[in-house]
C-alpha cells in the first residue's frame, strides 16, 4: 500500500472512530511519524494534505526542515536532552515530550533568549511504566503550577505514550485517566487557560485514543509502514 492509500485508510478509520463518540473530525490531528523514513515519502503524505510530521530526533527535524514545504510543521515527540534544546526549539511547532521540570527549566531559557514562547506538552507515564520517560499523574498538577509561570513557554497539553499490547482495549483506562487529568486541570484553571490538547494514539490505539478525547493522534507505521 502506498503513503497515499494508508493515509486515506487511517482518516476512514478517525472518521469511524468520530463517529462512533460523536467528536468531530476537524477537531483531531493526524501527526504523520516520519522517524526513520526518507523526506520523499513525507512529500508524498503532504500532497494528500498532511502538514503534521512527528520526529523523535532532533537531528532527524534539523535535516528534513529544509527539504520540505514552508509550512510542513514539525512536531517533536522523542525524549529531548537539555543540550538539544536550542537546536530544536525554533523549528518545532510543538514539543510533545517534556517530561521534566528540568527540561521545562531548559526550554524557557532558549525560548526567553530567542523571545519567542514555545509551545509544549506535559508527558505522562500513565501506566508507570519503567521503560518510559514521563511524569507520574500525581506529579503533572504540581509540575504545571511551576511552568505556567513561566512566560515563555505556553502549555498547551498533556501527552502520553501508552503500552506497547496486542489489543487496544488494553490501553482505554489509560487514556480515560489522562482525560480525567485533562478536564481536571482546565476545570481548577492551572494552566492559564492554554491547556487544548491532548495527545494520545499511535498505530495500534488511536482509535480508543480518539473515543477517550485525543486531539492529536501520532501515527507511524500505520501511514509509512514499519520501520
Ligand atoms: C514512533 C512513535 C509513534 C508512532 O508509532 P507507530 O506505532 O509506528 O504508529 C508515536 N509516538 C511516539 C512518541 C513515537 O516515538
Amino acid at each position: 500500500m502506498s503513503v497515499t492509500e494508508n493515509i486515506k485508510n487511517i482518516h476512514e478509520r478517525m472518521a469511524a472512530a468520530c463517529a462512533r463518540s460523536g467528536r468531530r473530525m476537524e477537531d483531531i490531528t493526524l501527526v504523520a511519524v516520519s522517524k526513520t523514513k526518507p523526506v520523499s515519502m513525507m512529500q508524498e503524505a503532504y500532497e494528500t494534505g498532511c502538514l503534521d510530521f512527528g520526529e523523535n530526533k532532533v537531528q532527524e527535524i534539523v535535516n528534513k526542515k529544509p527539504q520540505m514545504p514552508e509550512d510542513a510543521r514539525f512536531h517533536m515527540i522523542g525524549h529531548l536532552q537539555t543540550n538539544k534544546v536550542g537546536q530544536v526549539i525554533d523549528k518545532a511547532v510543538l514539543i510533545h515530550s517534556v517530561d521534566s521540570l528540568h527540561l521545562a527549566e531548559k526550554i524557557e531559557k532558549e525560548a526567553e533568549k530567542r523571545e519567542m514562547i514555545s509551545d509544549i506538552l506535559l508527558e505522562v507515564n500513565v501506566a508507570r511504566e519503567e521503560s518510559k520517560y514521563g511524569m507520574f499523574l500525581e506529579d503533572v498538577t504540581k509540575n504545571l503550577e511551576v511552568i505556567s509561570r513561566f512566560p515563555h513557554i505556553r502549555v498547551k497539553g498533556l501527552m502520553t505514550i501508552a503500552p506497547n499490547v496486542e489489543n487496544a482495549e488494553e490501553n482505554r483506562k489509560f487514556f480515560k485517566e489522562l482525560y480525567q487529568l485533562y478536564v481536571d486541570i482546565k476545570s481548577k484553571n492551572i494552566d492559564n487557560g492554554t491547556m487544548s490538547m491532548l495527545s494520545m494514539g499511535m498505530t495500534g490505539d488511536f482509535e480508543v485514543a480518539i473515543e477517550e478525547g485525543a486531539t492529536l493522534i501520532r501515527v507511524g507505521t500505520g501511514i509509512f509502514g514499519s520501520r
